[in-house]
């Protein structure tokens, strides 16, 4: 069977698409600028060259029609005819409780998907928009959700609530979910491999650090604790977002500057972080560069990127009591060497002690961990889209 995976954001649409008979990617691509003048889709067969094209695309359902039409596109395309595509999976990033696993959409799935609008209102509107848009282009097939959630819902209350009228969670569901559950999973199973042990039995930290930035430490197959939290502003200092602050800062600063809360929304999810606080980018190697060029404030939001992460690490050391392995992953954790060599320094109380030498590489699996050190060191590319395909084939064979 040939899954085609989709994910949406507000104006954007990236899809691959897999033979699952030996999990190939037959193509990939992205659609940019939906809705806005401007459409690019760069469309990526496997063994051709890329094709870039450029013709506005008013909505989802017209992008999605123009990947279609690019799908099948006797030069350039990677089927024969639609009717290959076996099934349809689609990353959605807020299940709310409902979801622990992936689901076939129907019609009770796309009503929760709309009640987390509130939760995920960034997300979760372009998340549906893209279903449907697959659903009328492609009724016959199955369409799956798989959720950016899901596999954090094996915390206990202990470790997902917060501590704040109870009322706040019956009532509005006002608790920590995590995100970026699909590379925690696929990150971890991954790891365990590598270890040669069985998911079950292992102590796992994964450190998902790209754009956004989480971490989940995973006991015993279960995650027991996630560093984002009811959105993904919690936690770690990200490209543009605080992390972790005292929550007093937002009223302190709400008043000082004037902010509405919509305003105090956006400045610290979107103006906050590396860009924030070093002043020159939200991109980590534009910040690497600056600091390496004497820039002190960059230095500065390095040191303070880093910090962050250390604390996780030593938090969840504490809650897993102890440790098999990190796992570094997304674009700064697979790529970012001194970033890495910067978290891992001093830590050899803990039990972690980076081989330098074997850490200079990028996105490629690997253990960097000296021969000696209790906890290994794993850099493993994440692969989202293969697990939403696996899913999505599991639930439609
Ligand atoms: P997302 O999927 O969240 O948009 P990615 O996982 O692609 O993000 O990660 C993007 C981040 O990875 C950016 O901050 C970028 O600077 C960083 N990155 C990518 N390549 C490198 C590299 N070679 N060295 C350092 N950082 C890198």
């Amino acid at each position: 069977m040939k899954v085609l995976v989709v994910n949406c954001g507000s104006s954007s649409l990236k899809y691959q698409v897999f033979d699952m008979t030996d999990e190939s990617v037959l193509a990939k691509g992205l659609v940019d600028r939906v809705g806005i003048p401007g459409t690019t889709l760069k469309h990526e067969p496997a063994g051709k060259d890329d094709v870039l094209i450029k013709e506005d695309m008013p909505d989802h359902t017209e992008a999605m029609k123009m990947v279609l039409n690019v799908l099948v596109n006797p030069e350039y395309g990677c089927i024969g005819d639609m009717s290959e595509i076996g099934a349809v999976g689609h990353r959605v990033v807020h299940g709310g409780e409902e979801f622990a696993y992936s689901v076939v959409i129907d019609d009770k799935v796309k009503k929760v998907i709309r009640d987390c609008f509130d939760l995920a209102p960034l997300h979760n509107p372009p998340n549906l928009m893209g279903i449907e848009a697959c659903q009328t282009l492609m009724p016959n097939v199955n369409h799956v959700a798989v959720f950016d959630t899901a596999f954090h819902q094996t915390m206990a209350p202990a470790n997902f609530v917060y501590a704040l009228p109870y009322d706040v969670y019956t009532q509005y569901k006002v608790r920590r979910y995590g995100f970026h559950g699909t590379s925690h999973f696929y990150v971890s199973h991954r790891a365990a491999k590598l270890l040669g042990k069985y998911y079950g039995f292992c102590k796992i930290i994964t450190l998902h650090l790209g754009n956004g930035a989480s971490m989940a430490a995973i006991k015993d197959g279960k995650v027991i604790s996630t560093s984002m939290g009811l959105t993904p502003l919690e936690g770690l200092v990200m490209g543009t977002r605080s992390g972790d602050i005292d929550p007093a800062i937002v009223f302190f600063l709400m008043e000082k500057l004037g902010m509405d809360a919509n305003e105090a929304n956006s400045y610290f999810n979107k103006k906050s972080g590396l860009l924030g606080l070093s002043g020159v980018s939200n991109d980590l190697r534009d910040v690497l560069e600056a600091a390496d060029a004497g820039n002190e404030r960059a230095k500065l939001a390095l040191d303070v990127y880093c910090n962050a992460i250390k604390g996780y690490i030593g938090k969840y050391i504490a809650m897993l009591n102890g440790c098999d392995c990190l796992v570094f992953t997304a674009g700064v954790g697979e790529n970012a060497i001194d970033v890495r060599e910067h978290i891992c320094k001093d830590m050899d109380n803990l039990g972690i002690k980076m081989d330098s030498k074997k850490n200079k590489v990028r996105g490629k699996e690997i253990d960097v961990a000296t021969e000696d050190s209790k906890v290994r060191i794993f850099i493993i590319p994440t692969n989202e889209e293969l697990v939403i395909a696996r899913d999505t084939f599991n639930l439609s064979k």
